[in-house]
């Protein structure tokens, strides 16, 4: 689909949640092990909703950074937690080596499309969060951005002006809810730029071969889903080995269309499979075997 050498070579990074059992903790390791050769800038580790993973994300971004060359991102988020036992995670993460922080307001603890409520001494939303941090610790700090605006959000230019709040309070990475199109990321990036913002907006590619599980997410994050993408996987519900070939393509082909654009980055939503997010780099030639070729 495009040849690059190692020199020009697109950064990638990739994202986990944290596993909940002893399967799903062998399939992150084996994702991990066959995806660390691509050389990803960062992995990251989700940071489950109402924190409800908070043992399990530390557990596993620590041993990502102690038993892997990987540099490793944790995520962390606002919700249904005190300022001092946030910063008190905060301070744990930079113990066990870890210097990177996906900072996050997070989603109401009644779940989304319901009202947010700070808790009563927390961080009310991700500006004061990365504030936080930064007070606390010089991590690196990457926030989310929302392409198709947040559902919460009045407009565009609302979020953008969030965005550029949590940029001024030292977050220095913007990574995007996963979209379809690549006008979607090319008009928000072209308004963030001329909103004066210009940290790198890094596209989140989501590598979600289940297309109802596709589909629900799409309309839980106010994500447009385009028809041609609906028609492709229509009848598939019953052949998941087609649904993940046409997952990666696409990805790649999206992928394609915005390093066309200048991007340089991409960062996968893996849900912890290796192989989707395998095949899709090779389809970009981004692979081990390509870059030390170059
Ligand atoms: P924010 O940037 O805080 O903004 C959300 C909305 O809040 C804004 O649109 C605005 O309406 C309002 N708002 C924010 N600041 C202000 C302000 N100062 N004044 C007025 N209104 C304001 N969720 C998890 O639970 N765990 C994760 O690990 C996780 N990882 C994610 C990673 C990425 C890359 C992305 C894109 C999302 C992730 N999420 C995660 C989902 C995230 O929690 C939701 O998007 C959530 O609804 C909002 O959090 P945020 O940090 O994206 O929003």
């Amino acid at each position: 689909m495009s040849g690059w050498s190692r020199a020009n070579a697109p950064k990638v990074s990739f994202e986990f949640f944290p596993p909940n059992s002893e399967k799903m903790e062998a399939r992150l390791w084996d994702s991990l092990q066959r995806l660390a050769p691509i050389g990803p800038e960062f992995v990251s580790v989700t940071y489950g909703a109402g924190g409800t993973t908070r043992e399990r994300t530390h557990r596993t971004v620590t041993r990502i950074v102690e038993q892997t060359g990987l540099k490793a991102a944790a995520h962390l988020t606002c919700v249904a937690a005190s300022r001092a036992k946030i910063d008190g995670i905060i301070g744990q993460y930079w113990d066990a080596g870890i210097r990177h922080i996906v900072a996050l307001r997070g989603d109401p603890a009644a779940g989304t499309g319901s009202a947010y409520v700070p808790h009563a001494s927390g961080y009310s939303n991700a500006t004061e969060l990365v504030a936080g941090i930064k007070s606390l610790r010089n991590f690196e700090v990457s926030v989310s951005c929302h392409p198709e605006t947040h559902p919460e959000s009045p407009s565009m230019a609302h979020d953008l002006d969030v965005l550029k709040a949590k940029i001024d309070a030292g977050a220095t990475r913007a990574i995007t809810q996963f979209f379809f199109e690549p006008e979607t990321y090319f008009r928000f990036a072209d308004a963030a730029a001329a909103a004066g913002i210009t940290v790198p907006i890094v596209p989140g590619i989501m590598l979600q071969p289940n297309f109802a599980g596709l589909a629900r997410m799409a309309g839980l994050c106010g994500t447009h889903l385009p028809r041609r993408i609906a028609d492709l996987y229509d009848g598939l519900d019953d052949d998941p080995g087609t649904r993940e070939a046409l997952t990666a393509q696409l990805a790649a082909e999206l992928c394609s269309q915005l390093a066309a654009g200048g991007v340089d980055h991409f960062h996968f939503y893996t849900l912890n499979r290796a192989s989707l997010a395998l095949a899709t780099t090779r389809l970009l030639s981004i692979s081990p075997h390509n870059q030390d070729a170059a």
